[in-house]
């Protein structure tokens, strides 16, 4: 693969977004209200506006935007909340990126890549936990050349074991060439993720000091050159903890509108991790920008409020009450029953935590969090119907197109969550499960349609299997 970053132009106005930011501190509250209102009509935000919400520091404007948040999430997109697992795949790396257990100049990892047999043993355990969907990790190597994280793939989709599989393969890997991003799609990947880590081009520099990541311009090209290869399912992120969060917000939010200016449609999902503690890692322990708890909410409230039409994931770094409430505030996927070492699923041993990227916040079974999910009236959804139907970028059809979330959404919620409770949940979990479906179901409005999830519920409960709409 060859890097070259002739004629790529950074979209991120830097001394622009300055301004706006310190702008933004002199927005009023009927303008803070407004801005809500224009986000609650679907509309994505201007960076001013943008600006503004990030600016608020006023408790009470605060709760306004975490309600806004929620009230946006509500209407558009329901209850639902979609889980997945990361399946790490090797963490050789020829980087050096100061906050990553896997950085080259790190002597305590523990390096190792997952052979074929330990691949099909990792899928297995994923598998049999009930987990649908992945997402498949890679440290930056020229072992994970684009052919080699399309066999991968193909290896984990070919893997049928007892009562399930794996139904959608996501990416989160090195940006790559153009015709390396065509073999990666050719393998059937849903979304392909690369986190900018930081939208300040200085800060980013120094952070990132050797390695093909040591080119701002390169990865923040990489989705252009994904989308060119045909690959519209995008995920973008930023490593919260580098710089001022306000301003890494408001670099996804120019990234955002960089993607839907060229190519007409913008980010499938924003994440917004926050750094954790990395084993042989002391920037990690104390990152230069730390962002607080409540910062952290605010900032998720108002991604949710900006780009209204994109799906937001929160991770397993997050502790499990921060993971509670901001799921409020707009998060639609989370992952569940999550180990970030490589061969953890399989097989955990003494060497775990040595081969693991940062320390997980959150530790529960992928059945403990579908309890909780379900005890606070969250549907947990394994839907891949969007992607296997070919309707791609089902994000942007949920807000897009009236009653698509009552014709598709829910109902194949209602039937993923009742696959995995008769095949793969507790016993307390099945029970909170079914009486949640039923009384979703008796919820569903349209007569026929309710009639139909709920004939395709027994055929569920009879012995049938993957039936979605
Ligand atoms: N190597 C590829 C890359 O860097 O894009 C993909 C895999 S990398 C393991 C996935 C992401 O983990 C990075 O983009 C970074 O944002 C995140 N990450 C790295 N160190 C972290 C830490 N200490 N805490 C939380 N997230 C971290
Ligand atoms: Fe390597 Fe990615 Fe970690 Fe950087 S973040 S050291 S590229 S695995």
């Amino acid at each position: 693969m060859k890097i070259s970053i002739e004629g790529v132009k950074s979209f991120i106005p830097a001394a622009t977004i300055n301004e706006q930011i310190a702008a933004g501190k002199n927005a009023s509250a009927s303008q803070i209200r407004d801005i809500i209102q224009k986000s609650l009509s679907k509309q994505r935000l201007d960076p001013a506006e943008t600006a503004a919400l990030l600016s608020v520091t006023d408790p009470e404007l605060r709760q306004l935007i975490l309600v806004g948040a929620h009230e946006l999430k509500e209407k558009i997109y329901g209850n639902r909340i979609v889980l997945f697992a990361p399946l790490y795949v090797g963490n050789e790396c020829i980087n050096d990126c100061v906050y990553c257990g896997f950085r080259i100049s790190n002597q305590e990892c523990h390096r190792s890549t997952l052979s074929k047999q330990d691949l099909i043993a990792e899928t297995k355990a994923l598998v049999e936990t009930g987990h649908k969907r992945l997402i498949m990790v890679y440290g930056e190597h020229p072992m994970y050349s684009a052919e080699y994280i399309a066999d991968t793939v193909q290896t984990v989709y070919d893997t049928k074991y007892k009562k399930g599989e794996i139904r959608r393969v996501n990416i989160n890997a090195a940006p790559l060439d153009i015709e390396g991003f065509r073999v990666v799609k050719s393998a059937g990947i849903g979304t392909y993720q690369i986190f900018q880590e930081t939208y300040n081009e200085e800060v980013y520099k120094k952070l990132h000091p050797s390695g093909p990541k040591s080119s701002f311009l390169w990865r923040l090209d990489g989705l252009d050159r994904a989308m060119q290869a045909g690959i519209d399912d995008l995920g973008i992120g930023a490593l919260m903890g580098l710089t001022d969060w306000k301003f890494e917000v408001m670099g996804l939010l120019y990234h955002t509108i960089h993607l839907e200016d060229r190519f007409g449609v913008g980010p499938h999902t924003i994440s917004f991790p926050r750094i954790e503690p990395a084993n042989g890692t002391e920037f990690a322990e104390r990152p230069p920008f730390q962002v607080s708890d409540e910062d952290f909410k605010h900032l998720v409230a108002t991604i949710r409020l900006s780009v209204p039409y994109t799906g937001m994931i929160l991770t397993a770094r997050e502790p499990i009450a921060i993971r509670n409430e901001v799921l409020n505030y707009g998060v639609s996927q989370i992952d569940a029953g999550s180990s970030i070492g490589v061969g953890d699923y399989s097989n955990k041993d003494e060497e775990s935590k040595k081969k693991s990227q940062f320390v997980l916040g959150d530790t529960r079974s992928l059945d403990d969090v579908i309890f909780e999910l379900a005890q606070h009236g969250y549907i947990p959804s394994f839907c891949t119907s969007c992607y296997r139907a070919g309707r791609t970028g089902e994000h942007f059809m949920e807000f897009a197109i009236p009653g698509f979330v009552k014709r598709f959404c829910t109902p194949n919620a209602l039937l993923t969550f009742a696959e995995y409770l008769y095949d793969f949940s507790s016993a307390r979990t099945l029970q909170a499960g079914l009486e949640l479906i039923e009384r979703e179901a008796a919820l569903i409005e349209d007569a026929g349609m309710q009639a139909s999830v709920r004939s395709k519920l027994a055929e569920m409960k009879a012995g049938s299997r993957d039936l979605y709409y």
